[in-house]
């Protein structure tokens, strides 16, 4: 989708270096990261919120969730484990329309979120 950041990191008009990659989704580090590791999962089409699913993207965001946990893996956080996140709307803390699964570890993260 034209102006969406997420859209532009996918297609590489925005160059980022990307730590996985295949035809459907993509996964890079955060640009400000929130604990030792953190990185984001997206899908490369444009789809604006977890809320905007459609039954037909089930394939889809279960690859995006297998290979998350297969970077965290790769990334070292196997053993202490990590938080998967998807921030949803306003309420939710979203701030970029382009569903991304944040992956954060390297650090004992509190809950419940602020
Ligand atoms: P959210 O607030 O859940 O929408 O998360 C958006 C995330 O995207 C934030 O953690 C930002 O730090 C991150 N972000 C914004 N721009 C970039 C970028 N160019 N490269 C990597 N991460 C980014
Ligand atoms: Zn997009």
């Amino acid at each position: 989708m034209k102006d969406c950041l997420f859209c532009k990191i996918a297609s590489g008009e925005i160059p980022t270096e990307k730590i996985y990659e295949d035809e459907q989704i993509c996964a890079f580090f955060d640009i400000a990261p929130q604990a030792k590791t953190h990185f984001l999962v997206i899908p490369k089409k444009h789809i604006a919120n977890l809320m905007e699913l459609k039954e037909t993207d089930a394939p889809l965001m279960g690859q995006l969730l297998y290979q998350a946990e297969e970077l965290a893996k790769k990334l070292g956080l196997e053993e202490n484990g990590a938080r998967f996140v998807f921030n949803c709307k306003e309420d939710g803390g979203q701030t970029v329309s382009h569903i991304h699964l944040h992956v954060l570890g390297g650090r004992k993260l509190s809950w419940p979120p602020g």
